[in-house]
Protein backbone atom coordinates (compact mmCIF):
# COMPACT_ATOMS: atom_id res chain seq x y z
CA UNK A 1 0.00 0.00 0.00
CA UNK A 2 1.50 3.71 -0.78
CA UNK A 3 2.01 5.99 2.31
CA UNK A 4 0.05 9.61 1.45
CA UNK A 5 1.27 11.81 -0.43
CA UNK A 6 1.46 15.17 1.41
CA UNK A 7 2.31 18.58 -0.18
CA UNK A 8 3.41 22.14 1.39
CA UNK A 9 3.13 24.91 -0.88
CA UNK A 10 3.90 28.29 0.56
CA UNK A 11 3.60 31.36 -2.06
CA UNK A 12 6.88 33.24 -2.29
CA UNK A 13 5.24 36.80 -0.84
CA UNK A 14 7.28 37.50 1.97
CA UNK A 15 8.80 36.16 5.44
CA UNK A 16 8.38 32.62 6.27
CA UNK A 17 5.60 32.52 8.66
CA UNK A 18 5.36 31.15 11.60
CA UNK A 19 1.87 29.22 10.37
CA UNK A 20 3.57 28.16 7.42
CA UNK A 21 6.23 26.49 9.14
CA UNK A 22 4.29 24.54 11.29
CA UNK A 23 1.80 23.66 8.30
CA UNK A 24 4.97 23.05 6.57
CA UNK A 25 5.82 20.77 9.87
CA UNK A 26 2.03 18.92 9.91
CA UNK A 27 2.42 17.72 6.47
CA UNK A 28 5.79 16.38 7.02
CA UNK A 29 4.78 14.39 10.05
CA UNK A 30 2.59 12.73 8.26
CA UNK A 31 4.31 11.36 5.79
CA UNK A 32 7.39 10.42 7.44
CA UNK A 33 5.01 8.82 10.01
CA UNK A 34 3.48 6.15 7.14
CA UNK A 35 6.09 3.91 5.45
CA UNK A 36 6.16 5.10 1.59
CA UNK A 37 4.96 8.77 2.49
CA UNK A 38 6.35 11.54 0.53
CA UNK A 39 6.77 15.38 1.33
CA UNK A 40 6.92 17.69 -1.54
CA UNK A 41 7.57 21.41 -1.56
CA UNK A 42 5.44 23.18 -4.24
CA UNK A 43 6.75 27.08 -4.33
CA UNK A 44 3.16 28.36 -5.48
CA UNK A 45 4.96 31.16 -7.56
CA UNK A 46 2.62 32.56 -10.20
CA UNK A 47 1.78 35.89 -8.87
CA UNK A 48 3.78 37.97 -10.80
CA UNK A 49 3.32 41.22 -8.25
CA UNK A 50 3.67 39.70 -5.00
CA UNK A 51 7.10 36.83 -5.73
CA UNK A 52 10.38 37.61 -5.30
CA UNK A 53 12.93 35.72 -5.37
CA UNK A 54 14.50 36.47 -2.42
CA UNK A 55 11.88 34.99 -0.39
CA UNK A 56 12.08 31.63 -2.59
CA UNK A 57 15.19 31.22 -0.96
CA UNK A 58 14.09 32.43 2.27
CA UNK A 59 11.62 29.20 2.33
CA UNK A 60 13.89 27.12 1.09
CA UNK A 61 16.54 28.29 3.94
CA UNK A 62 13.86 27.97 6.83
CA UNK A 63 13.12 24.19 5.68
CA UNK A 64 16.66 23.25 5.65
CA UNK A 65 17.34 25.15 9.05
CA UNK A 66 14.02 23.15 10.29
CA UNK A 67 15.00 19.82 9.12
CA UNK A 68 11.91 19.13 6.96
CA UNK A 69 13.71 16.98 4.17
CA UNK A 70 11.86 16.56 0.41
CA UNK A 71 11.14 13.44 -1.20
CA UNK A 72 9.96 15.21 -4.15
CA UNK A 73 10.67 18.55 -5.50
CA UNK A 74 11.10 21.67 -5.34
CA UNK A 75 8.81 22.31 -7.83
CA UNK A 76 8.09 25.60 -9.38
CA UNK A 77 4.23 26.33 -10.15
CA UNK A 78 5.43 28.77 -12.30
CA UNK A 79 6.84 25.42 -14.38
CA UNK A 80 3.29 24.63 -14.95
CA UNK A 81 1.55 27.55 -16.55
CA UNK A 82 0.31 25.37 -19.83
CA UNK A 83 -0.89 22.75 -17.57
CA UNK A 84 -3.25 24.88 -15.80
CA UNK A 85 -4.80 26.69 -18.57
CA UNK A 86 -4.92 22.71 -20.81
CA UNK A 87 -7.33 22.30 -17.59
CA UNK A 88 -8.89 25.10 -17.39
CA UNK A 89 -10.24 24.93 -21.82
CA UNK A 90 -10.62 21.36 -20.60
CA UNK A 91 -13.53 22.66 -17.73
CA UNK A 92 -14.99 25.18 -20.33
CA UNK A 93 -15.54 23.07 -23.08
CA UNK A 94 -17.12 20.46 -21.03
CA UNK A 95 -19.41 23.93 -19.83
CA UNK A 96 -18.22 24.29 -16.08
CA UNK A 97 -16.91 27.33 -16.71
CA UNK A 98 -18.47 30.34 -18.81
CA UNK A 99 -17.40 34.07 -20.13
CA UNK A 100 -18.38 37.30 -18.47
CA UNK A 101 -17.46 40.78 -19.00
CA UNK A 102 -19.03 42.32 -16.36
CA UNK A 103 -16.82 44.77 -14.23
CA UNK A 104 -17.31 44.99 -10.49
CA UNK A 105 -19.13 48.41 -10.81
CA UNK A 106 -21.85 46.65 -13.09
CA UNK A 107 -21.95 43.77 -10.30
CA UNK A 108 -22.77 46.29 -7.89
CA UNK A 109 -25.21 48.52 -9.66
CA UNK A 110 -27.21 45.19 -10.21
CA UNK A 111 -27.31 44.83 -6.60
CA UNK A 112 -30.42 45.12 -5.04
CA UNK A 113 -30.57 45.34 -0.82
CA UNK A 114 -30.50 41.86 0.89
CA UNK A 115 -28.62 40.39 -1.76
CA UNK A 116 -25.84 37.85 -0.66
CA UNK A 117 -22.71 39.34 -1.88
CA UNK A 118 -20.50 38.27 -4.51
CA UNK A 119 -21.36 37.74 -8.31
CA UNK A 120 -24.90 37.57 -9.23
CA UNK A 121 -24.59 34.78 -12.13
CA UNK A 122 -25.79 37.75 -14.97
CA UNK A 123 -23.77 36.19 -17.35
CA UNK A 124 -24.15 32.10 -16.39
CA UNK A 125 -26.65 32.14 -19.59
CA UNK A 126 -24.86 34.84 -22.05
CA UNK A 127 -23.01 32.43 -24.48
CA UNK A 128 -20.40 35.03 -24.75
CA UNK A 129 -16.72 33.81 -26.46
CA UNK A 130 -13.49 35.04 -25.29
CA UNK A 131 -12.27 38.09 -25.25
CA UNK A 132 -9.62 40.44 -23.95
CA UNK A 133 -12.79 41.69 -21.48
CA UNK A 134 -13.97 38.27 -20.49
CA UNK A 135 -12.78 36.10 -17.29
CA UNK A 136 -13.72 32.01 -17.06
CA UNK A 137 -16.15 31.92 -14.09
CA UNK A 138 -17.03 28.39 -12.91
CA UNK A 139 -20.25 27.21 -12.43
CA UNK A 140 -21.55 26.56 -9.05
CA UNK A 141 -24.81 24.31 -9.20
CA UNK A 142 -27.81 26.56 -7.80
CA UNK A 143 -29.13 23.84 -5.48
CA UNK A 144 -27.54 21.61 -2.75
CA UNK A 145 -25.28 21.24 -0.44
CA UNK A 146 -21.16 20.60 -0.73
CA UNK A 147 -19.91 18.48 2.44
CA UNK A 148 -15.84 19.22 2.79
CA UNK A 149 -14.88 15.85 4.90
CA UNK A 150 -12.15 17.58 7.14
CA UNK A 151 -10.32 15.26 9.13
CA UNK A 152 -9.81 18.12 11.96
CA UNK A 153 -13.52 19.86 11.50
CA UNK A 154 -15.85 17.13 10.46
CA UNK A 155 -17.89 17.24 7.82
CA UNK A 156 -18.22 21.01 7.10
CA UNK A 157 -21.37 21.56 4.75
CA UNK A 158 -21.44 24.77 2.55
CA UNK A 159 -24.90 26.18 0.92
CA UNK A 160 -23.80 25.70 -3.11
CA UNK A 161 -26.55 28.81 -3.47
CA UNK A 162 -24.27 31.07 -1.35
CA UNK A 163 -20.89 29.87 -3.06
CA UNK A 164 -20.07 32.78 -5.67
CA UNK A 165 -19.33 32.14 -9.31
CA UNK A 166 -15.73 32.30 -8.60
CA UNK A 167 -13.43 33.82 -11.10
CA UNK A 168 -11.10 30.89 -12.54
CA UNK A 169 -8.97 32.58 -15.05
CA UNK A 170 -8.77 36.13 -15.75
CA UNK A 171 -9.30 38.43 -18.62
CA UNK A 172 -5.78 38.40 -19.04
CA UNK A 173 -5.58 35.02 -19.47
CA UNK A 174 -3.87 34.42 -15.58
CA UNK A 175 -5.16 31.37 -14.05
CA UNK A 176 -6.03 31.65 -10.29
CA UNK A 177 -5.00 30.11 -7.46
CA UNK A 178 -7.67 27.54 -6.72
CA UNK A 179 -7.32 25.97 -10.35
CA UNK A 180 -3.69 26.19 -10.80
CA UNK A 181 -3.42 24.85 -7.19
CA UNK A 182 -5.73 21.92 -7.95
CA UNK A 183 -4.48 20.57 -11.29
CA UNK A 184 -0.76 20.62 -9.76
CA UNK A 185 -2.12 18.37 -6.72
CA UNK A 186 -4.11 16.24 -9.19
CA UNK A 187 -0.70 15.95 -11.33
CA UNK A 188 1.23 14.95 -7.94
CA UNK A 189 -1.34 12.87 -6.98
CA UNK A 190 -2.05 14.26 -3.59
CA UNK A 191 -4.03 12.76 -0.98
CA UNK A 192 -4.13 14.82 1.54
CA UNK A 193 -4.45 18.31 1.57
CA UNK A 194 -3.10 20.13 4.74
CA UNK A 195 -3.27 24.01 4.66
CA UNK A 196 -4.08 26.83 7.21
CA UNK A 197 -7.45 27.37 8.48
CA UNK A 198 -7.94 30.17 6.06
CA UNK A 199 -8.38 28.19 3.38
CA UNK A 200 -11.44 26.50 4.45
CA UNK A 201 -13.52 28.24 2.31
CA UNK A 202 -11.88 27.55 -0.67
CA UNK A 203 -12.29 23.67 -0.13
CA UNK A 204 -15.40 23.31 -1.47
CA UNK A 205 -14.89 25.02 -4.57
CA UNK A 206 -11.49 23.32 -5.34
CA UNK A 207 -13.60 20.19 -4.40
CA UNK A 208 -15.81 21.17 -7.14
CA UNK A 209 -13.05 21.89 -9.53
CA UNK A 210 -11.01 18.28 -8.77
CA UNK A 211 -14.72 16.94 -9.74
CA UNK A 212 -14.89 18.23 -12.72
CA UNK A 213 -11.55 17.67 -14.03
CA UNK A 214 -12.19 14.23 -13.36
CA UNK A 215 -15.13 14.15 -15.37
CA UNK A 216 -13.93 16.29 -17.94
CA UNK A 217 -10.30 15.18 -18.43
CA UNK A 218 -11.48 11.67 -17.59
CA UNK A 219 -8.12 11.13 -15.65
CA UNK A 220 -10.33 10.44 -12.35
CA UNK A 221 -8.00 11.17 -9.09
CA UNK A 222 -9.49 10.84 -6.08
CA UNK A 223 -10.55 14.01 -4.24
CA UNK A 224 -7.86 14.42 -1.17
CA UNK A 225 -8.45 14.26 2.36
CA UNK A 226 -8.99 17.74 3.47
CA UNK A 227 -7.38 19.04 7.36
CA UNK A 228 -7.68 22.17 7.84
CA UNK A 229 -5.25 23.41 10.59
CA UNK A 230 -6.51 26.06 13.77
CA UNK A 231 -5.63 29.79 13.62
CA UNK A 232 -2.57 30.78 15.20
CA UNK A 233 -3.39 33.69 17.46
CA UNK A 234 -1.41 35.74 20.22
CA UNK A 235 -2.02 36.78 23.93
CA UNK A 236 -4.95 39.23 22.97
CA UNK A 237 -6.70 35.97 21.23
CA UNK A 238 -6.09 38.03 17.75
CA UNK A 239 -4.98 36.20 14.64
CA UNK A 240 -1.38 36.96 14.30
CA UNK A 241 -0.42 39.91 12.28
CA UNK A 242 2.63 40.23 10.10
CA UNK A 243 2.80 43.99 11.61
CA UNK A 244 1.72 43.41 15.00
CA UNK A 245 3.53 40.30 15.92
CA UNK A 246 6.46 38.43 15.92
CA UNK A 247 5.79 36.07 12.85
CA UNK A 248 9.19 35.89 10.86
CA UNK A 249 10.83 32.34 11.34
CA UNK A 250 14.01 33.78 10.30
CA UNK A 251 13.97 36.14 13.10
CA UNK A 252 13.75 32.76 15.43
CA UNK A 253 16.23 30.99 13.47
CA UNK A 254 18.61 34.92 14.05
CA UNK A 255 17.62 35.00 17.54
CA UNK A 256 19.73 31.80 18.42
CA UNK A 257 16.36 29.33 18.87
CA UNK A 258 17.75 26.21 18.21
CA UNK A 259 15.40 24.30 15.42
CA UNK A 260 14.94 21.37 17.18
CA UNK A 261 13.43 23.45 19.83
CA UNK A 262 11.29 25.06 17.54
CA UNK A 263 10.15 22.21 15.78
CA UNK A 264 8.88 20.93 18.97
CA UNK A 265 7.18 24.03 19.92
CA UNK A 266 5.74 23.74 16.38
CA UNK A 267 4.01 20.46 17.26
CA UNK A 268 2.22 21.74 20.32
CA UNK A 269 0.41 24.41 17.94
CA UNK A 270 -2.98 23.01 17.96
CA UNK A 271 -1.55 19.28 18.89
CA UNK A 272 0.04 17.67 22.09
CA UNK A 273 2.34 14.54 22.83
CA UNK A 274 0.59 12.03 24.96
CA UNK A 275 1.49 12.49 28.63
CA UNK A 276 2.38 15.45 30.54
CA UNK A 277 5.20 15.93 28.81
CA UNK A 278 5.74 18.60 26.07
CA UNK A 279 9.12 18.58 25.31
CA UNK A 280 10.01 15.68 23.27
CA UNK A 281 12.22 13.95 20.79
CA UNK A 282 11.64 14.48 17.57
CA UNK A 283 11.29 10.84 16.86
CA UNK A 284 7.84 10.95 19.20
CA UNK A 285 6.80 13.62 17.41
CA UNK A 286 6.64 11.62 14.39
CA UNK A 287 5.44 8.21 15.99
CA UNK A 288 2.86 10.21 18.18
CA UNK A 289 1.30 12.48 15.80
CA UNK A 290 -1.95 12.07 14.41
CA UNK A 291 -4.06 14.47 12.09
CA UNK A 292 -7.01 13.16 13.94
CA UNK A 293 -5.89 14.47 17.11
CA UNK A 294 -5.13 18.06 15.70
CA UNK A 295 -7.76 20.70 17.28
CA UNK A 296 -9.67 22.71 15.60
CA UNK A 297 -10.23 25.90 18.34
CA UNK A 298 -7.49 28.64 17.54
CA UNK A 299 -3.83 27.77 19.03
CA UNK A 300 -1.97 30.41 21.09
CA UNK A 301 1.57 31.11 19.91
CA UNK A 302 3.33 32.14 23.31
CA UNK A 303 6.45 33.07 22.89
CA UNK A 304 7.25 33.35 25.76
CA UNK A 305 6.46 29.71 26.45
CA UNK A 306 9.11 28.79 23.11
CA UNK A 307 11.82 30.64 24.91
CA UNK A 308 11.20 28.78 27.54
CA UNK A 309 11.42 25.66 25.74
CA UNK A 310 14.51 26.81 24.10
CA UNK A 311 16.42 27.33 27.41
CA UNK A 312 15.48 23.93 27.92
CA UNK A 313 16.75 22.90 24.27
CA UNK A 314 20.46 24.64 25.46
CA UNK A 315 20.93 23.37 29.08
CA UNK A 316 20.54 20.18 27.72
CA UNK A 317 22.80 20.37 25.30
CA UNK A 318 26.95 19.21 25.87
CA UNK A 319 29.35 21.59 26.26
CA UNK A 320 30.74 20.51 23.40
CA UNK A 321 27.89 21.36 21.22
CA UNK A 322 26.76 24.15 23.06
CA UNK A 323 30.17 25.31 21.61
CA UNK A 324 29.36 24.58 18.55
CA UNK A 325 25.60 25.81 17.90
CA UNK A 326 26.75 29.08 19.44
CA UNK A 327 29.78 29.54 16.92
CA UNK A 328 27.34 31.98 14.23
CA UNK A 329 27.17 34.39 17.23
CA UNK A 330 30.47 34.65 18.91
CA UNK A 331 33.04 33.55 15.67
CA UNK A 332 31.05 34.11 12.51
CA UNK A 333 34.06 34.01 10.78
CA UNK A 334 34.32 30.87 8.40
CA UNK A 335 30.96 30.09 9.69
CA UNK A 336 28.32 28.95 6.66
CA UNK A 337 25.62 31.25 7.68
CA UNK A 338 25.84 33.93 10.43
CA UNK A 339 22.88 35.68 11.94
CA UNK A 340 21.88 38.74 9.88
CA UNK A 341 22.37 42.20 11.93
CA UNK A 342 23.81 40.73 14.69
CA UNK A 343 27.76 40.36 14.58
CA UNK A 344 30.05 40.33 17.75
CA UNK A 345 31.50 43.46 19.29
CA UNK A 346 35.09 41.98 19.05
CA UNK A 347 37.01 41.09 15.94
CA UNK A 348 38.28 38.00 14.95
CA UNK A 349 42.08 38.60 16.75
CA UNK A 350 40.31 39.68 19.79
CA UNK A 351 38.07 36.25 20.36
CA UNK A 352 39.93 33.30 21.78
CA UNK A 353 38.69 29.81 21.23
CA UNK A 354 40.58 28.55 24.12
CA UNK A 355 38.53 31.32 26.86
CA UNK A 356 35.23 31.09 25.24
CA UNK A 357 35.58 27.23 25.79
CA UNK A 358 36.16 27.91 29.63
CA UNK A 359 33.63 30.22 29.57
CA UNK A 360 30.72 29.22 27.84
CA UNK A 361 29.43 26.49 30.49
CA UNK A 362 28.78 29.56 33.08
CA UNK A 363 26.61 30.98 29.88
CA UNK A 364 24.82 27.81 29.12
CA UNK A 365 23.18 27.72 32.04
CA UNK A 366 21.76 31.49 31.62
CA UNK A 367 20.64 31.96 28.15
CA UNK A 368 17.57 30.89 26.82
CA UNK A 369 18.51 31.72 23.33
CA UNK A 370 21.96 31.20 21.51
CA UNK A 371 21.33 35.51 20.55
CA UNK A 372 21.99 36.24 24.39
CA UNK A 373 25.50 35.04 24.08
CA UNK A 374 27.36 37.98 22.78
CA UNK A 375 26.03 40.74 25.42
CA UNK A 376 27.17 37.84 28.46
CA UNK A 377 30.16 37.31 26.92
CA UNK A 378 31.58 40.69 25.62
CA UNK A 379 33.71 41.60 28.73
CA UNK A 380 35.74 38.81 27.86
CA UNK A 381 36.80 39.85 24.38
CA UNK A 382 36.88 43.33 24.13
CA UNK A 383 39.01 46.02 25.81
CA UNK A 384 36.99 48.76 25.93
CA UNK A 385 33.90 48.02 27.93
CA UNK A 386 30.82 48.85 27.61
CA UNK A 387 29.69 50.46 31.09
CA UNK A 388 25.59 50.49 32.21
CA UNK A 389 26.09 53.57 33.00
CA UNK A 390 23.40 53.73 35.80
CA UNK A 391 24.33 51.13 37.55
CA UNK A 392 28.18 52.38 37.53
CA UNK A 393 26.76 55.61 39.06
CA UNK A 394 24.49 53.77 41.68
CA UNK A 395 27.10 51.53 42.32
CA UNK A 396 30.55 53.13 41.98
CA UNK A 397 30.66 57.03 41.61
CA UNK A 398 27.60 57.56 43.75
CA UNK A 399 28.77 54.78 46.47
CA UNK A 400 31.76 55.50 48.42
CA UNK A 401 31.13 52.11 49.97
CA UNK A 402 31.61 50.59 46.77
CA UNK A 403 34.61 52.35 45.61
CA UNK A 404 36.24 51.16 48.80
CA UNK A 405 34.81 47.77 48.13
CA UNK A 406 36.85 48.17 44.84
CA UNK A 407 39.92 49.76 46.98
CA UNK A 408 40.30 46.82 49.28
CA UNK A 409 39.77 44.45 46.20
CA UNK A 410 42.47 45.68 44.63
CA UNK A 411 44.82 45.22 47.18
CA UNK A 412 44.11 41.73 48.56
CA UNK A 413 43.33 40.87 44.57
CA UNK A 414 47.22 41.41 43.83
CA UNK A 415 48.51 39.23 46.86
CA UNK A 416 46.68 36.47 46.24
CA UNK A 417 48.96 33.36 45.80
CA UNK A 418 46.49 31.54 43.44
CA UNK A 419 43.97 33.48 40.95
CA UNK A 420 40.92 30.87 41.26
CA UNK A 421 37.49 31.79 42.00
CA UNK A 422 37.06 30.66 45.36
CA UNK A 423 39.83 32.84 46.85
CA UNK A 424 38.42 35.26 44.96
CA UNK A 425 35.08 34.63 46.02
CA UNK A 426 37.06 34.49 49.55
CA UNK A 427 37.98 37.71 49.20
CA UNK A 428 34.66 39.72 48.48
CA UNK A 429 33.02 37.78 51.14
CA UNK A 430 35.34 39.16 53.47
CA UNK A 431 34.80 42.71 52.36
CA UNK A 432 31.32 42.05 52.63
CA UNK A 433 31.61 41.12 55.60
CA UNK A 434 33.93 44.13 56.95
CA UNK A 435 31.15 46.46 55.50
CA UNK A 436 28.38 44.51 57.38
CA UNK A 437 27.24 43.44 53.32
CA UNK A 438 25.59 40.74 52.01
CA UNK A 439 27.64 39.12 49.29
CA UNK A 440 25.25 40.02 46.21
CA UNK A 441 25.97 43.72 47.55
CA UNK A 442 29.51 43.15 48.11
CA UNK A 443 29.90 41.86 44.47
CA UNK A 444 27.82 44.50 42.72
CA UNK A 445 30.70 47.12 42.12
CA UNK A 446 33.26 44.56 41.77
CA UNK A 447 31.19 42.95 38.88
CA UNK A 448 30.03 46.35 37.62
CA UNK A 449 33.69 47.62 37.28
CA UNK A 450 35.19 44.48 35.82
CA UNK A 451 32.41 43.34 33.49
CA UNK A 452 30.34 46.60 33.10
CA UNK A 453 27.03 45.75 33.97
CA UNK A 454 25.52 44.47 37.18
CA UNK A 455 24.03 40.78 35.21
CA UNK A 456 26.25 38.08 33.77
CA UNK A 457 27.74 34.85 34.48
CA UNK A 458 28.95 33.62 37.83
CA UNK A 459 31.30 36.50 38.79
CA UNK A 460 34.30 34.64 40.56
CA UNK A 461 34.92 32.14 37.59
CA UNK A 462 34.73 34.61 35.11
CA UNK A 463 37.44 37.02 36.61
CA UNK A 464 39.52 33.28 37.21
CA UNK A 465 39.40 33.12 33.63
CA UNK A 466 39.62 36.77 32.81
CA UNK A 467 42.73 36.51 34.47
CA UNK A 468 44.56 39.18 37.14
CA UNK A 469 45.81 41.61 34.91
CA UNK A 470 42.95 42.53 33.21
CA UNK A 471 41.08 42.18 36.16
CA UNK A 472 42.95 44.27 38.47
CA UNK A 473 43.06 46.73 35.48
CA UNK A 474 39.85 47.10 35.30
CA UNK A 475 39.09 47.46 38.71
CA UNK A 476 41.83 50.38 38.89
CA UNK A 477 40.40 51.95 35.83
CA UNK A 478 36.52 52.18 37.17
CA UNK A 479 38.22 54.04 39.89
CA UNK A 480 39.69 56.76 37.88
CA UNK A 481 36.30 56.90 36.07
CA UNK A 482 34.18 57.75 39.34
CA UNK A 483 36.53 60.07 40.06
N1 LIG B 1 -0.15 28.99 -1.86
C1 LIG B 1 -1.15 28.83 -0.86
C2 LIG B 1 -0.73 29.57 0.38
O1 LIG B 1 0.45 29.88 0.51
C3 LIG B 1 -1.33 27.36 -0.60
C4 LIG B 1 -2.57 26.96 0.02
C5 LIG B 1 -2.81 25.47 -0.03
O2 LIG B 1 -2.10 24.75 0.69
O3 LIG B 1 -3.64 25.04 -0.80
O4 LIG B 1 -1.51 29.88 1.24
Amino acid sequence: MSGPRVRFCPSPTGFFHVGSARTALFNWLLARQTPGGVFILRIEDTDAQRDREEWVEGIYAAMAWLGLTLDEGPFRQSDNLAAHDSAAQKLRRSGYLYYCDCTPAQVEERKGPGQPPGYDGFCRDRGLERSTTTALRFRIPREGVTVVHDVIRGEVEFVNSLIDDFVVVRSSGIVLYALANVTDDRHDRISHVIRGEEHLANAPKQMMLWEALNKATGDVVPVPVYAHLPLLVNEQRKKLSKRRDPVATESYRDQGYLPEAFVNYLALLGWSPRGDEEIVPLSTLIEQFRLEDVSHSPAFFDVKKLRHMNGEYVRALTPDAFIKVSAPWVRPWGCDWRPSDREPAWSEDQFSAALYAKVAPLVQERVATLGEIPDMVEFFFVEDLRYDEPSFAKVITNDPVGRSLIEGAILRYERLTTWEATPLHEVVQELGDEHGLALRKAQAPIRCAVTGTLVGPPLFESLEYLGRKRTIQRLRYALARSG
